[in-house]
C-alpha cells in the first residue's frame, strides 16, 4: 500500500537521474533516495570481505552476515553497512566494475527493495534506479524513464574523472533475469541528450504534471 507519493526515475548509467532527482527533491520537498548507492554499499562490503562478487552463494552468505541500515540526512537517503558509511568508496573503480554482478543476485534485490519501500513510511520520495517504476513502486502513477545517447553518457562520466564502463554496466543491468532495467509500464521517456539541466528539469516537471503530480507554481503560474 502506498502511504505517500513516490516519483520513480529509472534509466541507464549517467542518463541524468541523480541530477534530476536532487533538483526535484529540493523544489518539491521530497526525500531523495539513491537506490544505486544501496547496491554499491553491499558490493563495497562484499569486496571488503574478500568475497568473489561472481560467486552468488558466497554473496548471499556475505549479505546474511552484514547489517544494511538506511536512513535520511536532511532530504537525502543514507546507507550504512555494519555501522559504516562507505562514503566516496561507493564510486570506486572496483565497485563500478562489480556492482552489476552483485545487483543481479535475487536475494540482494529482495533485501534492498524491502528497505527501499520503507522510505515511503517517512514521507513523499523521489527514488532513482533501474527498477523503481517496474518493481519497487509499480503502482505509482509518477514514472519517468531517462535516457541519453551512449556517447553523451560516457562523456559525462569522463568529465567528472570517474573510471566507469557505462556500456558494460548497462548491458549487464538490462539483461539480468531479475528486475532488469526496462521502461516500466506507464513511464514517460525523457531523453536528456539535447537538454541542459534546466530544460531537462522543466521537461520532467511537465511530465509529472501531466501524470497528476501536484506541482506548485511560481507567482507567474510557471511550474517551480
Ligand atoms: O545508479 P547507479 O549507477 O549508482 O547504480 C549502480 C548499479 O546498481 C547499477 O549499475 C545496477 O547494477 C545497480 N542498481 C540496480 N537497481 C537499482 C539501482 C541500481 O540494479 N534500482
Amino acid at each position: 500500500m502506498i502511504l505517500h507519493r513516490a516519483i520513480a526515475i529509472d534509466g541507464p548509467a549517467a542518463s541524468g537521474k541523480s541530477t534530476l532527482a536532487r533538483i526535484l527533491s529540493q523544489r518539491l520537498d521530497l526525500i531523495m533516495v539513491n537506490s544505486g548507492a544501496m547496491y554499491r554499499a553491499v558490493t563495497w562490503k562484499v569486496l571488503k570481505t574478500g568475497v568473489d562478487p561472481g560467486d552468488r552463494a558466497a554473496v548471499v552468505e556475505a549479505l546474511r552476515n552484514m547489517e544494511v541500515e538506511c536512513g535520511v540526512d536532511g532530504l537525502s537517503s543514507t546507507v550504512r553497512i555494519d555501522g559504516i558509511d562507505p562514503g566516496d568508496e561507493l564510486r570506486s573503480e572496483e565497485v563500478n566494475a562489480n556492482v552489476s554482478a552483485v545487483a543481479a543476485v535475487p536475494e540482494v534485490r529482495e533485501c534492498l527493495v524491502s528497505l527501499q519501500r520503507d522510505f515511503l513510511k517517512l514521507g513523499d520520495v523521489v527514488m532513482e534506479g533501474r527498477d523503481i517504476g517496474s518493481v519497487v513502486f509499480p503502482e505509482t502513477p509518477y514514472k519517468i524513464y531517462m535516457d541519453a545517447d551512449p556517447d553523451v553518457r560516457e562523456a559525462r562520466r569522463e568529465e567528472i574523472g570517474e573510471v566507469d564502463s557505462v556500456a558494460a554496466r548497462d548491458h549487464a543491468d538490462s539483461r539480468r533475469a531479475t528486475a532488469p532495467l526496462k521502461i516500466a509500464d506507464g513511464a514517460a521517456i525523457l531523453d536528456t541528450s539535447g537538454h541542459t539541466i534546466e530544460t531537462g528539469v522543466a521537461a520532467a516537471l511537465a511530465i509529472l504534471k501531466s501524470q497528476g503530480f501536484p506541482i506548485p507554481a511560481d507567482g507567474e503560474g510557471n511550474p517551480l
